[in-house]
């Protein structure tokens, strides 16, 4: 069976076709413009999937969404899909759900980027066969997915660990970066604020430690945080910043220390383990969307 995976992003629109097992089959990416501009390209790649010229096995059966947020996740609200108070002027409310289930007439579901993310490593990746595991991303801005006893956590709307309250570092006068808390977690430690806090952009800091020494303990704070709330099993990074691979070893140094013994897992005493880049290659979150058509499609049948 084909599936049709949409990672809806910021910058781009990653369109994809892909089968059960996960395997991208073919992929375009479209610039996010405005929804005018870019919904028609996507609705044109994904009509073309499921084109009644094609042989019935080559159509796509049903669409994933893994998209930017803040986003209505919850089924049964009336504004399922659509996405909500963005940054993204063009894209607020903006109903991309039932946009693209009225032009496709298939079964479209919708998580937020991050939870696809994590659905992609939990069903292919590093965190197979696991019912607890959280997925951060750590760019331009934080975002994190969970799963808790085997279901993508949605809560009330989604998490927003990325606003976590941060206790400041001593000796750090920076005041943060986030438009709505100042120094919480994404205000402290997201690219953006990298490079406010050091005049430059992290790629052009990787040769000095204390920038990443830093950035490792404001990181290790919310992993301690999540640690203690959802006492997940693994913990995967991924995002840009994470592309600055001598934060590993840090972040769970600090991690250890903040922790403090208070609690004694197997998982905890693997530290290489429990804190850990995604393994998919950039791929987690088109897989992901891959996953949530999959889904989709057997709770249509
Ligand atoms: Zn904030």
């Amino acid at each position: 069976m084909l599936y049709g995976a949409l990672e809806a992003g910021g910058t781009k629109m990653i369109c994809a076709v892909g089968n059960e097992n996960g395997q991208i089959l073919d992929q375009e990416s479209i610039p996010t413009t405005t929804p005018d501009e870019t919904m028609p390209k996507i609705i044109e790649y994904f009509t073309a999937k499921i084109s009644p010229e094609l042989p019935e096995d080559d159509r796509i059966k049903a669409l994933g969404i893994a998209c930017f947020g803040p986003v209505d996740v919850r089924p049964k609200s009336k504004t399922y899909g659509n996405i909500l108070n963005t940054p993204k002027i063009p894209w607020r409310n903006y109903p991309i759900v039932k946009t693209l289930k009225d032009a496709l007439n298939i079964p479209v579901s919708i998580d937020t980027d991050v939870n696809g993310s994590l659905l992609g490593e939990a069903t292919w990746g590093c965190a197979q066969g696991l019912t607890d595991a959280v997925y951060f991303t750590i760019g331009t801005g934080i975002g994190m997915g969970a799963m808790s006893g085997g279901k993508l956590i949605h809560g009330m709307l989604h998490p927003e660990a990325g606003h976590l309250f941060m206790v400041k570092v001593d000796g750090d006068e920076y005041k943060g970066h986030c438009p709505s808390h100042g120094a919480c977690f994404e205000g402290m430690a997201s690219g953006p604020a990298i490079q406010d806090r050091w005049g430059k952009p992290g790629k052009e800091l990787a040769e000095m430690p204390e920038v990443w020494e830093l950035e490792a303990k404001y990181i290790a704070q919310a992993l301690t945080d999540i640690t203690m709330v959802l006492s997940p099993q693994k913990i995967i990074l991924g995002g840009g910043v994470m592309t600055q691979t001598q934060l590993f070893p840090m972040i769970r140094k600090y991690v250890t220390e903040y922790i403090n013994n208070y609690i004694d897992t197997k998982e905890l005493r693997n530290m290489n383990a429990y804190i850990t880049p995604a393994a998919l290659n950039g791929n987690q979150g088109i897989m992901g969307a891959i996953k949530l058509a999959v889904m989709a499609a057997e709770e249509e049948a």
